[in-house]
């Protein structure tokens, strides 16, 4: 690897500063090792609307914040109580519900707490110095160069060249393509995400769906169709309806009667307190919503000079809600890997590079690949034809199965 002239390290390349990126970047500055993130977003507050509530296991997404000193931040931030999970079926009978109410003294390893995307960004962005992060950096093209290194292009003009480049940049990679042909497959499940505003939830008419929603995750199944609604820390009550239709299929989201007329219908005969989520919903806020998946188990053989993290190497249904814990994992990972070549000056030889990160790429693949067949699994069943028994019975064998792995 060659390298920077001015200051004599390798330039390291982040793109997308998405979970990954910002986890990879945060991992290798507090190490000592430069690197630059490029964020196709014009600023920090580019998008209005930046997704829902996350929760963050204890040996994946919490583990890339504590090893970067930020659990304290992560544990003030967070709701335990989140955790709950409750399943009921179209008629609002109450098939399942466990956490929240602390059944059982559990540690901090087996509680799941959610933490807004919002907040969980802000929080890594909060511990990173500004000027590593480059906005309004599209990355437009890159070109491959000897040794390793790329010519980046930028949507506004800017070129740099790397000697490591690294794409977190999420589900339409552009980086992807230098390394694999693979490209997001639908799923055949598509949805739209809708929301209960937090002014609207003190409402009397919502009192009972607040009441079933609960204080975490509620999941309503039956006939192929699915209400996923979760509180978020401000109050809001978000919620994605599935449904199986083709990819083409999207409520008009630009003309929210329309768009509650079409899921009324979709969902006709379920129950009233669970269709106020769809009666009551933010129209300022309708984003229709299709699942995709790179190729379960998606690999390839190490490209010198480049690699993927999160969703760019691993996309898959959100139905283990996996997703982000895994992109930070990933961004933590690679981070102690080069920063272990930086420490022992290894970081500029571009065999011991390729060496490390291939191992990183392999270890990276074979754990998403698990992770994706169960994602798939979990999608297959929940918004399948004999919900919520299967969907349940499906829970059920897999936490024995994890009870059965752990002792
Ligand atoms: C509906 C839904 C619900 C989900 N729920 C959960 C959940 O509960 N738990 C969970 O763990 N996961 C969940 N996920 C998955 C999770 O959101 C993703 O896996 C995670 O955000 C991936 O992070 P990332 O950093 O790889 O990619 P992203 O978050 O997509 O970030 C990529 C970044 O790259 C930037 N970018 C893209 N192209 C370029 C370019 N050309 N140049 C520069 N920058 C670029 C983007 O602007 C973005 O900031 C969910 C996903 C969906 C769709």
């Amino acid at each position: 690897m060659s390298s920077d002239s001015t200051s004599g390290q390798p330039r390291i390349a982040i793109i997308g500063g998405g979970l990954a990126g910002l986890a990879l970047l945060l991992t290798l500055h507090r190490r000592g090792v430069p690197a630059t993130l490029y964020e196709r977003d014009a600023s920090v507050d580019a998008r209005a609307h930046f997704g829902g509530t996350l929760d963050l296991g204890w040996k994946s997404g919490q583990r890339a914040l504590r090893e970067n000193g930020l659990q304290a931040e992560f544990d003030k931030n967070s709701r335990p109580e989140g955790d709950e999970l409750r399943v009921y079926d179209a008629s609002g009978k109450l098939h399942m519900k466990r956490g929240g109410d602390g059944g059982h003294p559990r540690g901090p390893e087996d509680l799941r707490p959610e933490i807004d995307r919002t907040v969980l960004r802000q929080i890594l962005l909060d511990a990173l110095p500004p000027h590593l992060i480059k906005w309004d950096h599209g990355l437009a093209s890159v070109r491959a160069l000897s040794g390793g290194q790329h010519d980046l292009t930028f949507a506004n003009g800017a070129t740099t060249t790397a000697d490591f480049l690294v794409g977190a940049d999420g589900a339409h990679s552009r980086v992807r393509a230098l390394v694999s042909p693979a490209a997001p497959e639908y799923l055949g499940v598509n949805g739209v995400e809708i929301s209960l505003a937090p002014e609207t939830t003190s409402l009397p008419a919502l009192a009972e769906t607040l009441e079933n929603v609960g204080s975490g995750t509620m999941f309503a199944m039956q006939d192929s169709r699915m209400f996923g609604a979760q509180v978020n820390g401000d109050g809001r009550i978000r919620t994605y309806a599935w449904l199986r239709a083709p990819e083409s299929w999207a409520v008009p989201a630009a003309d929210p009667a329309a768009a509650k007329a079409v899921l009324r219908e979709q969902f006709a005969g379920w129950v009233g307190w669970m269709m106020n989520l769809v009666e009551y919903c933010d129209e300022r806020a309708i984003y229709p919503r299709a699942l995709y998946t790179l190729p379960v188990g998606h690999r390839w053989a190490h490209v010198p000079g480049v690699t993927l993290l999160g969703d760019a190497a691993h996309l898959m249904s959100p139905f283990a809600g996996a997703g982000a814990n895994l992109a930070l994992l990933d961004g933590l990972e690679l981070g102690l890997a080069l920063a272990d070549l930086h420490e022992a000056g290894k970081l500029g030889d571009v065999g011991v590079v390729a060496e490390k990160v291939a191992a990183f790429e392999e270890g990276m693949c074979a754990m998403a690949g698990r992770v994706a067949e169960g994602a798939n699994g979990n999608l297959a069943v929940c918004v399948g034809p004999n919900t919520p028994e299967a969907a349940l019975k499906r829970f059920a064998e897999r936490m024995k199965a994890e009870r059965e792995r752990e002792g």
